[in-house]
């Protein structure tokens, strides 16, 4: 009986878990779907600024099929000397037929614009839609390339606390409006660990998590909605701490349709780590092709200037051969003539005596 007690408090502490990453979706919501906004309007306005007087201010016309970025070249496809994406097999221009930059002269660069605003130059192309870019009016269609896996979200409050928390990991910009001030490590900063956690909570195959494992999780979440410099201060994280204290002080009473609403988010956050799986996979191969590709090139440029010292080697030897027989040839006219020179002197000895 008392095991089966502990395990009931085990999975209603799972439960908290789960409610608590809702909370911490909440808190960052507003937050993060406003600098988004922010972030995605100046990096167009300022290619906007330096387009001529009269042009268009936007575009439509420029998808996933037919965009060319700007760094890249429409006869040459990106490789990892031109591309200036950590992938360059990801890039767009890595498969440049069919391509052409941006005729508004706008696309291309707010593509390159989010390269280098992604904290790994890694961004996450097969989530956006570049034909929106500029016109979404929530931006979502640019944060989403700020994401680490595929969502459906059209919005901030629609993404989940991963998504939100990706976003802010990835997006330098975004980073000014952090006092936290290494995004990458995994210990010290408390937005990647609650990434972490979040994972933790909705792939782990045991519905359960014990006392002290569920304080640090509600805490660490807490620790981001309190981030100094301006998550502290906005009324949708403060209100999110509230719940996150209420529900780390007291056991909980599951409702029905809380549990199946967060088994629902725990099956697609199931369903996130296949296709990430399989993400790493089609990565892994594509980094192989990558490698496969350099060595055989260096193999071959290797082989190359071989060749060549070869062919080097074998002209220089001819020369020599050459210079070689010649003044050997000069040797024997010079003898020939000393000997033909005594042959006369000694005739003409042996004639005189
Ligand atoms: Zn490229
Ligand atoms: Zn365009």
């Amino acid at each position: 009986m008392a095991d089966e007690e502990l395990e009931k408090d085990l999975y209603k502490n799972w439960v908290r878990g789960a409610k608590g990453l809702e909370y911490l979706q909440e808190g960052l919501q507003k937050f993060v779907g406003g600098k988004v906004q922010h972030c995605r309007n100046q990096s167009l306005q300022k290619i906007i600024n330096g387009l001529p007087t009269g042009s268009a201010r936007q575009c439509n016309h420029c998808t996933s099929q037919n965009l060319l970025p700007e760094h890249a070249k429409q006869k040459n496809a990106c490789n990892r000397s031109t591309c200036i994406e950590q992938f360059p097999n990801n890039c767009f221009g890595s498969k440049p037929n069919g391509r052409r930059k941006c005729p508004n002269g706008i696309c291309s660069k707010l593509y390159d614009e989010i390269v280098l605003d992604h904290s790994s130059r890694d961004p996450l192309w097969k989530n956006t839609d570049p034909s929106s870019w500029g016109s979404d009016r929530l931006g979502w269609s640019f944060a989403k390339c700020f994401q680490t896996t595929t969502g459906p979200g059209i919005s901030a409050s629609l993404t989940d606390a991963a998504g939100l928390l990706s976003i802010l990991i990835n997006n330098l910009t975004m980073q000014n409006w952090l006092a936290c001030n290494d995004m990458s490590s995994k210990v010290t900063c408390p937005f990647n660990r609650a990434r972490d956690i979040r994972n933790a909570i909705l792939h782990s195959s045991k519905l359960e998590l014990d006392n002290p494992t569920l304080s640090y999780y509600l805490d660490t979440f807490m620790t981001v909605l309190q981030d100094a410099k301006c998550l502290l201060h906005c009324d949708g994280s403060k209100q999110a701490v509230d719940k996150l204290l209420q529900l780390k002080k007291q056991q909980i009473n599951i409702r029905q349709e809380d549990e199946t609403k967060l088994i629902q988010n725990r099956k697609e956050a199931l369903s996130e780590l296949e296709e990430r799986t399989a993400e790493g996979l089609r990565e892994i191969d594509d980094r192989t092709a990558t490698a496969i590709s350099t060595f055989k090139k260096d193999v071959d440029n290797r082989t190359n200037t071989a060749l060549s010292e070869i062919e080097q080697t074998k002209a220089t030897a001819k020369l020599n051969v050459i210079e070689e027989k010649r003044s050997a040839l000069s040797d024997i006219e010079e003898a020939k003539r000393g000997a033909e020179k005594d042959f006369k002197d000694n005739t003409k000895a042996a004639l005189s005596e």
